[in-house]
């Protein structure tokens, strides 16, 4: 298995610091998050240390999408206070990524739990068609 000896969810994975399991197979783990936003609030990671995204298998990171949809419909079933769902994903510094071992942060949200998304002055500001379209171009090109 392609560890990493100073990333804190290999440690996980090998047993050597203590977590909260909620599932785990051949390809990925589930565990509670220690910092949770809400309880209930899991991180679904890749057994195989990727970073990135972009280093990750791409059946895995399928397997990861599936075990999450398997957390939200246990946390919708009434084990935690849950009115709805959020998934969250941080790629890179930028973005807000923390660990640099992939995971999937899957979170309930339920009616004034002030958790709440801070968006950028560019949001709310509807381009031209035309500029979404030159956009759409290049990514469908790099795709
Ligand atoms: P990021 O900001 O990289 O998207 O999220 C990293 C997450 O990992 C944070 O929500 C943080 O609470 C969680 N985390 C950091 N260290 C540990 C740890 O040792 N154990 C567990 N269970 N979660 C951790
Ligand atoms: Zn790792």
């Amino acid at each position: 298995m392609n560890t990493m000896d100073n990333c804190i969810f290999c440690q996980i994975l090998a047993g050597k610091i203590p977590s909260s399991c909620v599932y785990k197979d051949e390809l990925c783990t589930a565990f509670l998050d220690i910092g949770p936003i809400n309880t209930g609030h899991v991180l679904v990671i890749p057994n195989e240390h990727s970073s990135f995204l972009s280093g990750l298998d791409p059946e895995t990171g399928a397997q990861i999408f599936r075990v999450a949809q398997r957390v939200v419909q246990a946390l919708r079933s009434g084990v935690v206070q849950c009115d709805g769902v959020n998934l969250y994903l941080a790629d890179g510094e930028v973005a807000g990524q923390e660990v640099f071992h992939v995971h999937l942060h899957v979170f309930p949200r339920f009616v004034g739990d002030g958790f709440r998304l801070h968006f950028g002055p560019s949001r709310g500001h509807q381009p031209p068609k035309a500029e979404l379209d030159a956009v759409a171009d290049r990514i469908r090109a790099a795709i």
